[in-house]
């Protein structure tokens, strides 16, 4: 691979316009953050943040719908990063329930076997956790044992921005992580340049220069700047598994509205592991009233520091949105790595 350096020198020759990059990854925005990335790319290029974030993107309801599991007597498990995410009532840290940290659905399953309550897991992430979750369901886990599907898929959300035309997008930086187990043969029909990238900052250098070749040449294809991790038909033995447990739905996304086809949740066949189906939760959409902006920095038309609360009412102690709780959000990234800028 080129040096930095050197591949900086090759985006100052090629770049012949103003063009819009957006990432769809938290650990991109940390990586770009951290090495001041921004910093040192031509003044034309611009990168901006999209839908990475799992946590971020879980919309109010998803959250109110965990703390209805609290009402209804249910150990909840999850990530410790779910936890301080605002719903309309609360988070769920706040709720007084009887709640789990846990590192993976394994450890919430062991809960269960170890009690006659009902413990429920809130299944959090994209195409890159789902399958290890849909391993977990396949061994029958006990009865007591159910999971809330609060899972996206990254291209459905992808295919909304471009046909929403709200940023402006040059081409796509594809998220390393999810291509590692979908490839990318399922981007391969947007209309604009698109670069798998890893997550070293000479990665994603690397990817940034393959978009603006692409740019300046006029072409729009998938190249893959991560060969090291990722190949064009991803873990067929993971994706296999995800479908075979999961189906796609339609589910509104924080931010964003109803997107088709963008989650996943349980077939038929595992509906006894389906907390919406066993305690007959309703997701409710909420309505957005905070002065929070995280709506507009996943749709990639704002930053942190456009949000007027950022770093005053609303820091990693004292979150007021999503990108400020989560280590894959914006908004605690920059907090953490641009505050002085
Ligand atoms: S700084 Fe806080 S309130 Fe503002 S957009 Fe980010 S998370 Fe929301």
């Amino acid at each position: 691979m080129p040096r930095g350096n050197e591949i900086i020198a090759a985006l100052n020759e090629t770049l012949d316009r103003s063009i819009t990059v957006m990432h769809i990854c938290g650990t991109h925005e940390a990586s770009i953050s951290r090495s001041g990335l921004r910093s040192v790319l031509p003044s034309g290029l611009k990168i901006v943040m999209g839908p990475g974030c799992p946590v971020c993107i879980t919309p109010q309801g998803e959250i109110d719908a965990t703390l209805d599991l609290v009402d209804k007597g249910c150990i909840i498990a999850t990530y410790g990063d779910l936890l301080r995410v605002p719903g309309s009532r609360g988070s769920i840290e706040s709720c007084g329930g009887d709640v789990r940290v846990v590192q993976g659905i394994h450890k919430a399953v062991e809960i269960a076997e170890k009690t006659d309550k009902e413990v429920v897991f809130i299944s959090v992430g994209f195409e890159t956790t789902a399958p290890t979750v849909a391993a977990t369901i396949v061994l029958e886990p006990p009865e007591n044992f159910s999971i809330l599907s609060c899972h996206r898929l990254v291209p459905p959300a992808m295919k909304w921005l471009l046909e929403q035309g709200e940023a402006k997008l040059d081409g796509f930086l594809l998220p390393g992580h999810v291509c590692v187990v979908d490839g990318y043969e399922g981007y391969e029909a947007f209309p604009v340049p698109q670069v798998v990238a890893g997550f070293e900052p000479e990665d994603i250098l690397l990817a940034l220069l393959m978009i603006v070749r692409q740019v300046k040449d006029g072409r729009h294809e998938v190249e893959n700047a991560y060969p090291r991790a990722v190949c064009r038909e991803g873990n067929v033995t993971a994706k296999e598994l995800m479908y075979r447990v999961f189906e796609p739905c339609d589910v509104e996304w924080r931010g964003f509205p109803v997107i088709p086809d963008s989650g996943l949740k349980l077939r038929p066949e595992y509906a006894r592991y389906d907390a919406q189906k066993k305690f007959d939760l309703e997701i409710r959409h909420v309505d957005k009233h905070s002065a929070c902006i995280c709506d507009r920095v996943l749709r990639g038309i704002a930053s942190p520091t456009d949000c007027k609360l950022f770093g005053k009412v609303c820091t990693p102690r004292k979150p007021v949105g999503p990108c400020m709780v989560s280590h894959e959000g914006a908004c605690k990234i920059w907090h953490l790595y641009q505050r002085e800028r």
